[in-house]
């Protein structure tokens, strides 16, 4: 627990961009490797170096660390060192004044082509494909030899065959922004056409702007030198990496020296900006943040401070000593759960109460360390099921345990099932996932399993895919799967939240029953005293990471001890109660100063 300062009250902080830029260690190594070379390159006016352009027939292809000449000389016997840095400029100045041009025009074309659709839409993603349809580097020859060659045509070339490159991209994202109800209420406010595009949805695809630039500009370089090193770009005396590769092609034999140099300038100024790219790519899609960079391990990092006794004799089905799980911000921790205890016998149920954020979920994800590490980390208690602490076996141990003796039910569905393998194949997974059987003996289990969750024409269903299924029977594929392997403790997180309150009280009366008949015990989170009250033998009631309160639910519907507990119970309203609710509720949480 060293170097970890623990502060409740602080919120965590957000990593910067740079921070997580930083994080990526490839990334990191990009931008060290560019920026050295781009100093280099800006700094060439203020070396100490010899004119580049001038010839000294006697000395030349010298070798490298000849005196006076660290990297040789060419075939003119000009320096190579310092044709290398003013020919890294040039190359820079090019490829990023095309990258510029091809995504100021690639950009317009693809927001306006995406926002206005229609006729405007087809005319220009038409033009955008009558320039993909020609291979690039084709096309650019063919430009440049039209405008003559010089690297200011070839600059224009390059920037013109990768404008779709930008059009296509801005158009998808364009299109996809447009419809956002942001945009339709900006519309209604009066704005004018411009102005929505500028203001509401240039901002929102800016992102992907920035991205492709990192991604293209490499690349671009690239083509640039290539332009040059076919006598099409810079000419004589200027030279960029291309050309003085193109030169050197004549000598390749008797000095290689003189074309692996600028060979790996190339290769080593794409590479670091590729590297770059790649991370500003990861940095700015917000998918990849809070987190998902890290990549999580496949259990949380466990570091408790003591060690509890591994396993303990006579004991129930789960019990929880001590847990303590925290989000762990780079030397920062802030804690989630603080110290819960609770057991849960064979057969029963315990409900989990607790508002939104009170750490129900980090809680049941801790059992299994299923909370993603970085940034989770427990730091205390034991979990023991069966009278094992899981919490101190092996990882493949841990990870067995996961769907065959303890399995989960989570809140929505439609997020945690697979949206393209249909319902049946997703249950036959889950059993396959632990069971050495054949392919189709699980798949008729699985119908089986459906059946078992009341699926009607379960065979039939078992083809459809989840968007096909209502809420409620998609939440009962979900408890398929989590019976697949026969588990004997079920953790349900919210399970009914996301359902209507009809569809709720079956998948209640499902959940009841099917630990009647197995045996199962359960650990049900909800936020809902409602449904503690219809199906849990004992309760725990949870606020900022503690258990305030637990006991025997009638006990605690009759006689709340904490004031938390009686807010809680409270807030379940009765059917006709009307105005009434509001004012048996409001004193309540005057009181609380809430
Ligand atoms: P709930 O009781 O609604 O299920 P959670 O267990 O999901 O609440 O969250 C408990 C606390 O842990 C919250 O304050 C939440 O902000 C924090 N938390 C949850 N997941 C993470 C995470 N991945 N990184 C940082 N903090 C988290
Ligand atoms: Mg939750």
């Amino acid at each position: 627990m060293t170097g970890l300062t623990v502060s409740p009250s602080v919120p965590r902080k957000r990593r910067s961009n740079w921070q997580l830029l930083m994080a990526n260690r490839l990334a990191a190594a990009g931008l060290f490797l560019f920026g050295f070379i781009a100093l280099l390159a800006i700094l060439a006016p203020v070396l100490p170096l010899p004119n580049p352009d001038i010839t000294d027939q006697p000395n030349r292809l010298l070798p490298p660390l000849s005196d006076g000449h660290l990297l040789g000389t060419d075939h003119l016997g000009r320096d190579i060192l310092a044709r290398l840095i003013w020919g890294t400029q040039i190359s820079l100045i090019v490829g990023i004044s095309a990258t510029a041009l091809a995504a100021i025009f690639g950009s317009l074309i693809g927001l306006v082509a995406g926002y206005m659709r229609g006729a405007t839409d087809t005319v220009l993603m038409r033009f955008v494909d009558m320039l993909m349809a020609f291979p690039y580097i084709l096309l650019a020859i063919a430009i440049v030899a039209a405008l003559g060659p010089g690297l200011l045509n070839a600059l224009y070339a390059i920037a013109i065959v990768n404008i779709p490159f930008f059009a296509r991209n801005i158009r998808g994202v364009t299109v996809s922004v447009r419809n956002r109800e942001f945009v339709e209420a900006a519309r209604l406010s009066g704005k004018s056409h411009p102005a929505i595009l500028f203001t509401e949805v240039l901002p929102n695809v800016l992102p992907v702007i920035v991205i492709t630039m990192s991604t293209t500009v490499g690349w671009m370089i690239l083509e640039t030198a290539g332009l040059s090193f076919l006598g099409l770009g810079a000419q004589p005396p200027t030279a960029d990496l291309g050309s003085m590769l193109g030169q050197a092609r004549a000598q390749l034999f008797t000095a290689p020296h003189a074309s692996i140099i600028p060979g790996v300038m190339i290769f080593a100024l794409v590479m670091s900006i590729n590297l770059l790219g790649d991370g500003v790519r990861d940095v700015l899609d917000p998918r990849l943040r809070s987190g998902a960079l890290d990549r999580p391990m496949a259990v949380t990092k466990i570091r408790r401070k003591a060690k509890p006794a591994p396993t303990i004799e006579n004991a129930p089905s789960l019990v929880v000593e001590h847990l303590t799980t925290g989000f762990d911000d780079g030397g920062h921790l802030t804690p989630a759960v603080k110290g819960i205890s609770f057991r849960l016998d064979k057969g029963e149920c315990l409900g989990l109460i607790g508002e939104s954020g009170s750490g129900k979920s980090v809680t049941a994800l801790s059992l299994m360390g299923l909370v993603a590490s970085p940034p989770g980390l427990i730091t205390d208690g034991a979990v023991y099921i069966d009278g094992r602490d899981v919490l101190g076996l092996r990882e493949q141990e841990l990870i067995a345990l996961r769907g065959a003796r303890v399995s989960y039910v989570f809140q929505d569905p439609l997020t945690t099932l697979h949206p393209l393998y249909r319902v049946g194949e997703q249950v036959a997974e889950a059993i396959l996932a632990h069971q050495a059987v054949g392919k189709s003996a699980a798949k008729t289990r699985a119908i089986a399993l459906m059946e078992t969750v009341g699926i009607r024409d379960a065979a039939e269903r078992s083809r459809a895919y989840p968007h096909e299924l209502s809420g409620g029977q998609r939440q009962r594929i979900g408890i398929a799967m989590a019976l697949a392997n026969d588990p004997d403790i079920i953790i349900a997180d919210e399970p009914t939240t996301a359902l209507d309150v009809t569809v709720q009280a079956r998948i209640l009366d499902l959940l009841q029953n099917l630990r009647r008949e197995r045996g199962l015990a359960l650990l049900l989170i909800t936020h809902d005293f409602g449904v503690v009250a219809q199906v849990c033998d004992r309760v725990a009631v949870m606020k900022n990471g503690e258990i305030v309160e637990q006991g025997v639910t009638d006990t605690i519907l009759r006689d709340p001890q904490h004031d938390y507990t009686k807010r809680l119970i409270a807030c379940v309203p009765e059917l006709g109660e009307g105005q009434r609710f509001l004012a048996r509720v409001r004193p309540l949480f005057e009181e609380a100063g809430a």
